[in-house]
C-alpha cells in the first residue's frame, strides 16, 4: 500500500524541481538544537556586528512552531546561480559578489516559493504554510543542513555534493505532515582553504564567521558615510560582497551553470573600474541597479565603498 505521506512529500519535492528548485529536502519542525545555542553564543560575542536585528527574539528564530504554531514540517529549497564568468584579475575593477550580477534573487524567486506553497495547500488542503527568501525569522542555512540538502562549510555557506556553494536558500514552514530528510556529512574535512584565504581573517574560528570583519557586512549592511579604521583591511578591490572564500573551496568545481537567465551578470558587472563608481551619477546608479541586489547599498552607499577601497589603496598599495 503506497504511504500518503511518503506520496504527498514525493509530490512536494517534484513541484520544487519543476519551479526551477535545485534542491528540495525536508526537515522535522522542532526547536533548533544545538544551532539555537550557537546562534545566541555568536550574539554575545557581538560577532552579528550592527545586525541589531538578529538579537530580536532568538528563540522565536529557532524554533519554527513560534513562527507557524502548529508547524509539523520544514520545507528547504535551493537555487543555482552560478554563471561561469570569473571575477576580474585586475585590482582596479570593482568587485561585486556573484550573487549580485544579475537581477534581485528576492524578486525571482519569491513568486516560485509562493508557487509551492500553493501546490502545498493542494496536496495537503487544510495545510498552512509560511514561506521566506532569506528575510524571514528562520535559520535557512539550519534548516537547509536539517533537510539534507547540504552541509554548514566552514566559511558558514551552505555547501551541496552536486553544485557547491552558489546556491540560494528558502524555506517554507508548514503544518503538514511529511517524510523527513536525513541529514549529509560534513565534507570539509582538513580543509582550511576559506580561513586561509579570507583576506581580513574573519574566519576566527571553522564554522565561526565575525562579521565585524567580513567585507560583505561592511559593503552592504553597515551604513553610514564611513567605515572607520578600515584602512587596515585590504578589501580586495571588493566593492559589494566577498566571494573569497566560496572561490577557493574546492567543492565549487562541481558548480554547474544555472539555466537561470535572471542570475547573469548584467552589462559591467564584471568591468566597472572603482574610479567610475565614485564618479557614477544617481541616474546611472538607479538605471544600472535597478532591481539588483547592488541597489541596497543606495548610491551613496557604492561611493562610499569606492572611496574606501581608493582609501586602502593609498594605504597599503594593494588594491
Ligand atoms: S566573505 Fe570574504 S571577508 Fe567574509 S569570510 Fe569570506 S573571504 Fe572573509
Ligand atoms: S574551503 Fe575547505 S574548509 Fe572551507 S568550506 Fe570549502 S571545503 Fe570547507
Amino acid at each position: 500500500m503506497v504511504n500518503p505521506v511518503a506520496s504527498v512529500t514525493a509530490r512536494i519535492k517534484s513541484a520544487a524541481r519543476e519551479l526551477g528548485f535545485a534542491h528540495a529536502g525536508i526537515a522535522r519542525a522542532e526547536a533548533l538544537e544545538p544551532e539555537g545555542m550557537r546562534l545566541l553564543e555568536w550574539l554575545r560575542s557581538g560577532r552579528h556586528a550592527g545586525m541589531a536585528y538578529m538579537e530580536r527574539d532568538p528563540r522565536r528564530r529557532s524554533d519554527p512552531r513560534e513562527v507557524l504554531p502548529g508547524a509539523r514540517s520544514v520545507i528547504s529549497v535551493s537555487a543555482n546561480y552560478y554563471t561561469p564568468q570569473i571575477h576580474p584579475e585586475d585590482a582596479a575593477i570593482a568587485r561585486i559578489s556573484r550573487y549580485a550580477w544579475g537581477d534581485d534573487y528576492h524578486d525571482v524567486l519569491l513568486p516560485r516559493l509562493r508557487a509551492l506553497e500553493e501546490r502545498v495547500k493542494e496536496l495537503v488542503p487544510d495545510a498552512e504554510t509560511r514561506g521566506y527568501v532569506d528575510t524571514g525569522p528562520v535559520m535557512d542555512k539550519a534548516w537547509a543542513v536539517r533537510a539534507g540538502i547540504g552541509w554548514l562549510g566552514k566559511h558558514g555557506n551552505v555547501i551541496t555534493r552536486d553544485r557547491g556553494s552558489w546556491v540560494f536558500l528558502a524555506t517554507i514552514l508548514t503544518t503538514a505532515a511529511l517524510e523527513y530528510d536525513v541529514p549529509i556529512a560534513d565534507f570539509c574535512g582538513s580543509c582550511t582553504r576559506c580561513i586561509d584565504a579570507c583576506p581580513t581573517a574573519a574566519i576566527p574560528e571553522p564554522y565561526v564567521v565575525d562579521a565585524n570583519r567580513c567585507i560583505p557586512y561592511l559593503t552592504i549592511e553597515l551604513k553610514g558615510d564611513d567605515i572607520p579604521g578600515v584602512e587596515d583591511m585590504d578589501f580586495k578591490s571588493w566593492i559589494f560582497g566577498c566571494d573569497i572564500c566560496q572561490d577557493v573551496c574546492p567543492w565549487n568545481s562541481f558548480a554547474v551553470p544555472s539555466g537561470e537567465t535572471a542570475f547573469a551578470p548584467r552589462p559591467r558587472s564584471l568591468d566597472t573600474r572603482i574610479e567610475d563608481v565614485l564618479v557614477m551619477g544617481g541616474e546611472e546608479f538607479r538605471e544600472r541597479f535597478r532591481k539588483s541586489p547592488v541597489a541596497r547599498t543606495k548610491h551613496s552607499g557604492l561611493r562610499r565603498n569606492a572611496r574606501i577601497l581608493l582609501r586602502q589603496r593609498e594605504s597599503h598599495g594593494s588594491t
